[in-house]
């Protein structure tokens, strides 16, 4: 736990006030322009750092870097590297960037080194081999269970044992900015007789947030709580776009399908693990006891506020929900080690999502089934405006930020407008 203060460090690169990406954050993505090809950039401000063309001009000479390592249109290779490295290039990156540092400040190249961010097109950030979504916050499976179960009994019973999870999609997910169309299946409500087919009816956002890991098991490894964060290398805003209706029908018994793999959303900034250290939190009392393999000798929680909001087509964009990662029952070490502990490989560049997270209060719910209870309540937008579940043409927009002591570690947003069904 760190609880001092962290050392104040001053920058060259204006600011903006309420920036996401400061001098403290430094998260890596993937960008081009009209006049660059794909490479890899580190935020700060409203610029980016091209790592490229810091790399052409020998900044990072003593780390012995793979050639064109940052010519690349994922963060794969890079991430594979290990974190040693990582952390060495974001430090030196970090460095760089001080105001008493005056060797790009004051360096020829420096112009071509900081790119605008407004002018950059942001692209998935890894190449994502496998894809895994957890279920992991109390308040939403409780909140589901006494809808669809029984308001008594909501959890099931080996919900405080084990992170329940599903294998899902991973072709599927794309970048904020990405328009998704409203996907078509079967339903069958509790009032119809035989189930139809057509666009869904009950379109609804997922709050999540996702880690990325960063280094290769075999099969038949396990990574243990202690071990697991060597294993991450960072984190993303994760909309797991959701068809409730289409859901509902098909469940049963093998679990989401098709009401869940035609679209998610992910943030394009990955925010290592090292920039969130400042905020990290205890978690929830996790009673009754878990298993040996899910106990944690550390906290692996954190403290980071999470926004959604609806924007109607040509309209204001209202907030609906206010949520924050640290209510999240099982965190992202127990998430790790459970789905390793049988065996199961894990790759670089594999994603994992929390699972919607809701708080306790009801404007913190991170769905529009929570928020409209099932449909049963519209959920009031400015202008006029009110929605149970997502209509086409809106826009939901995710953002997130840890904030301490003055000091703002951002992962910007997740952005998506959903269009009308296909024909
Ligand atoms: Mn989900």
């Amino acid at each position: 736990m760190s609880e001092s203060a962290l050392p104040t460090l001053n920058t060259w690169v204006e600011i903006p006030k309420n920036s996401d990406f400061t001098i403290y954050n430094l998260p890596f993505g993937v960008f081009k322009n009209k006049k660059l090809s794909p490479r890899i950039g580190v935020a700060i401000g409203d610029k980016i750092v091209d790592l490229s063309v810091l790399d052409q001009e020998g900044f990072f000479s003593s780390l012995f870097l793979p050639e064109g390592i940052f010519m690349n249109d994922s963060l794969n290779e890079l991430i594979a590297l290990g974190k040693a490295q990582t952390k060495k290039i974001r430090e030196r990156v970090q460095n760089l960037l001080l105001e008493e540092n005056e060797e790009l400040k004051n360096h020829s190249a420096r112009g071509k080194v900081m790119v605008n961010r407004k002018e950059a097109e942001m692209l998935l950030p890894v190449k994502i081999g496998d894809y895994t979504d957890f279920y992991s916050s109390i308040e939403h499976a409780t909140n589901v269970g006494k809808m669809f179960r029984d308001p008594e009994n909501a959890l099931l019973p080996n919900w405080k044992h084990l992170p329940v999870g599903y294998h899902g999609r991973a072709s599927s997910i794309v970048v904020s900015g990405t328009p998704i169309h409203r996907p078509k299946g079967q339903f069958k409500d509790p009032d119809m007789e035989k189930p139809a087919f057509g666009p869904s009816r009950r379109l609804d956002f997922e709050l999540e947030m996702a880690f990325i890991t960063g280094k290769q098991t075999k099969l038949g490894d396990t990574v243990s709580t202690g071990e697991a964060e060597e294993y991450i290398f960072g984190m993303v805003l994760f909309n797991d776009w959701s068809a409730r209706d289409i859901q509902a029908w098909e469940y049963v018994p093998l679990g989401p399908f098709l009401g869940k793999n035609f679209g998610s959303s992910i943030s394009p900034w990955v925010v290592t693990l090292e920039a969130l250290e400042p905020f990290r939190v205890e978690g929830p009392i996790q009673e009754p006891e878990v298993l040996d393999y899910l106990k944690c000798e550390k906290s692996h929680s954190f403290d980071i506020n999470l926004e959604v909001f609806i924007q109607p087509e040509g309209k204001k964009a209202s907030k609906v929900c206010t949520s924050n990662f640290k209510h999240m029952y099982w965190n992202i070490a127990q998430q790790l080690a459970h789905h390793t502990v049988n065996g199961c490989n894990i790759n670089v560049g594999d994603m994992m999502a929390s699972g919607t997270i809701s708080g306790s209060t009801e404007n913190s719910y991170g769905s529009m089934l929570e928020l409209s209870w099932k449909g049963s309540k519209a959920v009031p937008l400015e202008d006029g405006e009110e929605r149970k579940f997502i209509e086409d043409g809106d826009t939901v927009i995710m953002k997130g930020f840890a904030e301490k002591d003055g000091i703002r570690v951002g992962f910007g947003e997740v952005a998506g407008q959903i269009l009308p069904a296909k024909n």
